[in-house]
Parts: structure tokens; C-alpha cells; sequence
């Protein structure tokens, strides 16, 4: 395994192509856009070295009976479910954001169970070759980012419908040593500071559509990839100053990319889905439901971070003690609580598959991230409330340090006198950051959105045994209907 350290002179030894604002990224570890998320994905490496969690961060590899970091694990047990939960509540309490590690590790448990189910149904060798490649990424405690999400261009049509065809990525050549992949996937958590990307279709497909059901796995600098690094709200601050940014140190949310693959060779050995429209819902099932599960943990680790610093602004302003104010903490705290509960409801509820790997509830996981695109708008919103209307209107962190201005920003943004103001400011800064624009965007879009969770909801909500329940209480014998 490797520790932080090691991870971030393993990406300097990557040569990936990353634009940001018109210009080139040349060191992901040093670019002040870059640097924050890079730190947060360290933590996933770092912490799995401390004795406190390694229960949580590390786990025994069923492919090779060695320690490995749990981002790269087939999930065993349900415990390893729940641990999956606890672990990123924990990271994400350390960080207050997103430690994109997360996409990699679900696109990876359901690559194992699609493959394996492919194998099964049509005599095909994805599953082993897909575990010789997992084999590698664990052997090298790789982080690997999901990358699922097509870009979609017009959401009415089938990918094979579409006026570009390359709005969903396809298979454009099928060679004697390989495939020649075509297309960009978007909103790539994590990519920039990835070392490989496991790419897998994004929707349901239909005959007609088997150059688009494709997965497989390519380095992140691979020869044709590219990546546009994503602007987040308030990003720019990070060329200024620390306070400002609300947390420097690991930034607020993903860092996200457009990737584009302009005509990518990949290798058979890398391949895991060549043409198998029929098994692309139960790969996207899949990993969403993996994905949707992890929400209840992650956000409520942010959330945690959001709720102790609405507390610390109520202790600053003078208002802590105010009634109101204590039930709105206790609000935040029990629709932050209703969502790990879900995630770990989700996590015990778990079943076997066949492949042996284990696998969420899908109902229960989609219930966690519908939770979620609702639950922390609201916990925003109430911390927008108790923190106040300076949190919209502070002065730049330049003014705080002038000498012309800084007293008087002192003077006038105190508080309770017992608190020192810049204080204040920083975890008003904090507030600001982790409850608003981008952050909350994810909340809400990140695994899914609302009508994707909704879907799977209706499918999986059994309506005919709920009807018969109904029916059977006033003696309707319904299965004449
Ligand atoms: Fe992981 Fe949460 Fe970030 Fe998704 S949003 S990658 S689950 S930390
Ligand atoms: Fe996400």
C-alpha cells in the first residue's frame, strides 16, 4: 500500500493532459486548482496507515490474501458494507469534502458481479480478465476513477440515435489486439489525480446499441485522453488567499473533468463489455446502488464538519443559547443521522451474489441519495439561517490583513467579545463554502439524480405485493384481475 506521500510522487510520475482555464496543467500535486483535491484523495492513502483505523481502511484481498486499501476491495461480507459507510464518514469528517476515491471502488464491485454474470450467460472471459487487471491496481494501490457518466447530448434518444454518435462513448474499431474507443465522459470525479479510469456504459441499452456497450480500463494518460478540469463556485479564491477558500487545504467538492477520448486503443486484456447490450442495466443497477450507498457516509461526514460550524457561529454571534437555534442544530443533526441510517440499513441488508462478492440493498440505497438531494439543502439552508446574512457579504481576506482596513474589519465583524473575530470569519468562510453552489449542485446530481433514484425506486417497490397485502385484509382475491 501506498501512504500520501507515495501516492502524490506516483502522480508525478503520470504524464496525463489537463486544461484548465485556456492552459495546461503541468503538476496536478502543485497547481493551486488542483493541489486541494489531490490532498483530499491522500487522506484515502494516509489514513489507511493509522493504527486508529486500519480496521476500516484496509482490508484482506480475496484475489491474493494480502493487506490491501479498502478503494480497491471486493466487498466480502456485509461487515465490509457497513465499514465501506463508517470509513468514508470518517474520511470525510477529516477533510469536509470529497475524496473522490469512492467512484473507482463501486465501479470495481460492479464490474465484478457484470462480468461474472456475462461469463455465466454467454461463455465469454471478462471476469478473469478483469480480476488480472484488479490484481494490478491492488498490487500498486492504484486509485482508479469510475467513469461512467456520457455526456448524453440529447436525453430523449438512444445512444445509437443520437446526431453525433459520438455523445455516448462507442467502440469505433474492433482490431486483431484490441478496440479503438471513441466519445468523453463528464462530471469525472477524481480523474485528474486518478492513475486509471474504469469506463463503463451509462444507461440502459437496446439491440442496436452494442458498439456503445463497452467497459474496460485505460491509464489516464493514455495516448488520444485528454481532460478539461471543471470550474467550481468560488475556485478562483484559491489564487488568493487561505481564508477565503473556506477550507485551503482540501477544497470543497470533487474537482471534476471533461474526458475526452479521441480515438483510444485499448488492449482485449483490458476489455470487460464488448457489445453486451443486454447487461448494461444491471452494470449501471449496480454501480449506482454501490454509489448511492456511500452518500449516508460522505455527506454526513460533511455534514458533521457543516453542523459543528453552524454551532461554533451561533457561540460567536451570541445566539447559541437561543431555543430556536438549538432545535435548528438538533434538526441538522437528525436529518444528517436519517441518512447514515440508511446507508448502513443498505450496507446490512446486503445479499450474497453469485459472483461472491457482496452487494447493497438497492431499494434502501436509492432511498439514501434521494435522502440526500433533499436533506442537505435543508441542513444548508438551516445553517444559513443561525450563521447570518455576513456569511453573503464579508470583505476579501486582503482586506482583513490591510492595515487601512483590518482594524476596522476586527471592530465591526466582532461577535461575543470572549471569540476572536478573524475566528469568526473563518469558520463563517467554512460555512459559506461547504453549504453553497457547487457543493450543493453534487448533493444533488452526484450518483444519480432525483428521477434516476425515483426510477429505481418504482422498479424496486414491489406495488403488486403491497396491493395484495391490502386486498387480502378485506378478502379481495386480486389474481383474478
Ligand atoms: Fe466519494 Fe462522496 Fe466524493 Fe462520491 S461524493 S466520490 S461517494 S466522497
Ligand atoms: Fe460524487
Amino acid at each position: 500500500m501506498m501512504n500520501g506521500k507515495e501516492y502524490k510522487e506516483s502522480l508525478k510520475k503520470l504524464k496525463p493532459i489537463i486544461y484548465y482555464d485556456g492552459e495546461k496543467i503541468e503538476d496536478v500535486v502543485e497547481h493551486p486548482m488542483t493541489k486541494p483535491h489531490v490532498n483530499s484523495a491522500a487522506m484515502t492513502y494516509e489514513l489507511a496507515f493509522d493504527p486508529l483505523y486500519e480496521n476500516l481502511m484496509t482490508a484482506t484481498s480475496h484475489l491474493t490474501g494480502k493487506k490491501v486499501n479498502r478503494f480497491t476491495h471486493i466487498h466480502q461480507s456485509k461487515e465490509d458494507l457497513v465499514n465501506k459507510v463508517k470509513m468514508m464518514r470518517m474520511i470525510a469528517q477529516k477533510t469536509g469534502t470529497c475524496f473522490q476515491r469512492c467512484v473507482g471502488l463501486d465501479a470495481i464491485g460492479a464490474t465484478f458481479i457484470t462480468t461474472y454474470n456475462m461469463d455465466k450467460a454467454k461463455g465469454t472471459n471478462y471476469h478473469q480478465k478483469f480480476l488480472k487487471w484488479l490484481e494490478y491496481i491492488q498490487e500498486n494501490d492504484f486509485m482508479v476513477a469510475g467513469a461512467m457518466t456520457d455526456v448524453k447530448g440529447d436525453r430523449s434518444l438512444k445512444p445509437s440515435k443520437q446526431a453525433d454518435p459520438d455523445l455516448f462513448t462507442h467502440i469505433v474499431e474492433k482490431r486483431e489486439d484490441g478496440i479503438v474507443i471513441k466519445g468523453a465522459k463528464a462530471h469525472m470525479t477524481g480523474m485528474a489525480n486518478s492513475h486509471e479510469m474504469l469506463i463503463l456504459p451509462t444507461t440502459n441499452l437496446l439491440p442496436g446499441d452494442e458498439d456503445y456497450a463497452v467497459a474496460c480500463a485505460i491509464p489516464i494518460d493514455a495516448e488520444g485522453v485528454f481532460h478539461v478540469f471543471g470550474r467550481q463556485t468560488n475556485s478562483d479564491r484559491r489564487l488568493h488567499g487561505d481564508i477565503d477558500t473556506g477550507n485551503a487545504e482540501y477544497a470543497i467538492v470533487g474537482g471534476e473533468t471533461l474526458t475526452v477520448l479521441d480515438n483510444v486503443f485499448v488492449p482485449w486484456d483490458r476489455v470487460f463489455m464488448c457489445g453486451e447490450v443486454e447487461f448494461a442495466q444491471d452494470y449501471v443497477t449496480r454501480f449506482a446502488a454501490y454509489h448511492r450507498q456511500n452518500y449516508g457516509g460522505c455527506k454526513v461526514g460533511n455534514a458533521d464538519v457543516l453542523i459543528g460550524a453552524t454551532s461554533l457561529i451561533a457561540k460567536y454571534n451570541g445566539t447559541s443559547k437561543a431555543s430556536h437555534i438549538k432545535d435548528k442544530l438538533i434538526e441538522m443533526t437528525h436529518l444528517a443521522e436519517t441518512m447514515y441510517a440508511c446507508s448502513l440499513a443498505c450496507s446490512y441488508e446486503g445479499v450474497k451474489m453469485e459472483a461472491g462478492s457482496y452487494y447493497v440493498n438497492t431499494l434502501l440505497a436509492n432511498e439514501v441519495k434521494l435522502n440526500c438531494t433533499r436533506n442537505m439543502y435543508e441542513i444548508s439552508r438551516l445553517a444559513h439561517e443561525i450563521a447570518g446574512g455576513f456569511i453573503a457579504t464579508l470583505p476579501h481576506e486582503n482586506d482583513l490583513k490591510s492595515e487601512v482596513t483590518g482594524p476596522y474589519i476586527r471592530k465591526y465583524f466582532a461577535g461575543d467579545a470572549k471569540y476572536p473575530t478573524e475566528d469568526r470569519i473563518k469558520i463563517a468562510r467554512l460555512l459559506e463554502n461547504m453549504s453553497g453552489g457547487t457543493a450543493l449542485a453534487e448533493s444533488m446530481h452526484g450518483a444519480g439524480s432525483p428521477q434516476a433514484m425515483r426510477i429505481m425506486i418504482g422498479r424496486e417497490s414491489n406495488m403488486e405485493q403491497k396491493e395484495k397485502l391490502a386486498a387480502d385484509l378485506v378478502n379481495i382475491d386480486i389474481s383474478k384481475y
